[in-house]
C-alpha cells in the first residue's frame, strides 16, 4: 500500500514509526533533537550551531583524537579555524595597524602565511620535509593542508615517527618561534629548530607507545570475555540493531539458542530510517514478538545497549515518551519468565552478523529456520568457549 502513495524515502521514514495504537497513551510534545525526545540544553545549542558550525566534520575528530599533547591539539584547532592571533586577524579586529607579517615584511600575516608559507619559514620545511609531500605540500589552501598532514599515515623516512606527528609538532614551533622573535627579539638558528623538534617528537612518542604497548596486550586477554548460554530450558535470544552512517537506515537481527548453545532460529528486518537508540529498541521489541510466537515462555534476550537497557527498566517505561520502550513493556507483562540483560559487544558478534542480513528492499521480516553460513563459525565459537 505504501508503494502505492509514497517514494522509497518517504517509507523508509513511515516503516521507522511504529503503527499507531488506540490503547496506547496519549499524544504529547516531545523534543525533537535527543533519541530520548526529552530536551537537554546540549541538544539545543548543537541544533543551533550546526548551521553555522557543523559538529559533525570529520577534521574535529581527526584533531581531537590525535595522540600528541592537548595544547597541541588547542593549537590545531583554532589555526583550522583561523582563529590565532596573526596580524591579519588582529588587523581585521583593530588591533594591530597593520596587517603585514612582521617577519618577512612582505605580505599579510595569515595563518597559512605564517605557519607555512612565509619565506622565513619556508625553508625550515624544506628541512624536514619528505621528498614524496613536497610538491603538493605548500600547494593547498589551509584546510586541505592541515587534515591531509594531520590524516597522513606514513613514517617519516629519516626521523622514523609518524608523519602527523612531527608535522603538528613543527607547526605549533613555528608559532611560538614567530612569538619568540615578535615578543622576545629571540632568532635561534634553523638547525637547532629542527633537532628541537625532533628530539621533542621522539621524546614524546617513546612516553606513549611503550606504555601503550602493555596496555594493548595485557587486557585484552583479561577482558575477554565469552558468550554465557541460558540455564536448562531456557532459550537465550541475542539482539542487536545497525544504522547505516551513510543511508541513516536501520536492520535489526536477532537469534536464539538453546542451553547447549545450538541454534534454534533467527530473524532480520530492516526498520527504516532511524537512530542507534530507536534500532536497538526495534531489535528487542520486535526479537520479544519473534520470541513469543516461536512459543519461547523461559527467555534470556542479550542486547549490547545498555541505554536501552536502562530505559525498559526504569520506573518511567511504561509512560516512556518512546513507544517502543513502551511496547516492550507490555511485551514483558504477558504470561512468561523473562529477562532482558546487557552483555558487552563482543559476545554479542552473532546478533550483529543476523543484523546485517537483512535485505533492506523488502521491510517484512526475514526467518532463518538453518543458521546462515555468516554465523555460523561465530556460533561453534560461542559452542567451544562455554
Ligand atoms: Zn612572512
Amino acid at each position: 500500500m505504501l508503494h502505492r502513495h509514497f517514494n522509497a524515502p518517504a517509507i523508509a521514514h513511515i516503516i521507522g514509526i511504529r503503527c499507531p495504537d488506540p490503547l496506547d497513551v496519549a499524544d504529547r510534545v516531545m523534543w525533537r533533537w535527543t533519541s530520548q525526545h526529552t530536551f537537554v540544553l546540549k541538544s539545543a545549542y548543537m541544533h543551533l550551531a550546526s548551521s553555522h558550525w557543523p559538529p559533525r566534520q570529520t577534521i574535529w575528530k581527526l584533531i581531537w583524537r590525535m595522540a600528541i599533547p592537548q595544547r597541541l591539539r588547542l593549537f590545531l584547532w583554532l589555526a583550522y579555524q583561523h582563529k590565532i592571533m596573526t596580524n591579519a586577524t588582529r588587523y581585521c579586529r583593530n588591533l594591530a595597524p597593520s596587517p603585514i607579517c612582521p617577519l618577512c615584511g612582505n605580505l599579510p600575516e595569515s595563518v597559512l602565511h605564517t605557519l607555512r608559507d612565509c619565506v622565513d619559514v619556508r625553508h625550515l620545511w624544506s628541512q624536514i620535509l619528505p621528498d614524496a609531500v613536497q610538491r603538493p605540500f605548500f600547494g593547498s589552501n589551509l584546510h586541505n593542508w592541515l587534515s591531509c598532514n594531520l590524516s597522513a599515515t606514513f613514517i617519516h623516512p629519516t626521523v622514523g615517527l609518524p608523519w602527523p606527528l612531527i608535522f603538528s609538532a613543527f607547526v605549533w614551533q613555528m608559532w611560538k618561534r614567530r612569538n619568540d622573535i615578535v615578543f622576545n627579539n629571540d632568532r635561534q638558528s634553523d638547525h637547532s629548530y629542527c633537532a628541537r623538534i625532533i628530539a621533542w617528537a621522539r621524546s614524546f612518542h617513546g612516553s606513549i607507545s611503550a606504555p601503550s604497548a602493555a596496555r594493548d596486550t595485557a587486557p585484552s586477554f583479561a577482558n575477554q570475555v565469552s558468550w554465557k548460554a541460558p540455564e536448562q530450558g531456557w532459550v537465550c535470544l541475542n539482539v542487536d540493531g545497525a544504522v547505516s552512517l551513510q543511508s541513516g537506515f536501520g536492520a535489526i537481527g536477532g537469534l536464539a539458542r538453546d542451553s547447549l548453545g545450538d541454534w534454534l532460529v533467527g530473524f532480520s528486518k530492516p526498520v527504516g530510517h532511524s537512530d542507534a537508540l530507536q534500532t536497538e529498541l526495534w531489535a528487542i521489541y520486535t526479537g520479544l514478538k519473534f520470541a513469543w510466537e516461536s512459543g519461547f515462555r523461559h527467555l534470556l534476550v542479550q542486547s549490547d545497549c545498555r541505554q536501552a537497557i536502562d530505559l525498559i527498566y526504569s520506573n518511567a517505561a511504561s509512560s516512556s515518551m518512546l513507544s517502543l520502550v513502551r511496547d516492550i513493556t507490555r511485551l514483558r507483562r504477558m504470561d512468561w519468565e523473562i529477562n532482558i540483560i546487557w552483555v558487552p559487544r563482543d559476545t554479542n558478534r552473532a546478533a550483529d552478523i543476523m543484523a546485517k542480513l537483512a535485505d533492506t528492499s523488502d521491510f517484512s521480516l526475514r526467518v532463518f529456520t538453518d543458521a546462515p553460513p555468516e554465523v555460523v563459525s561465530f556460533i561453534e565459537l560461542d559452542k567451544s568457549r562455554l
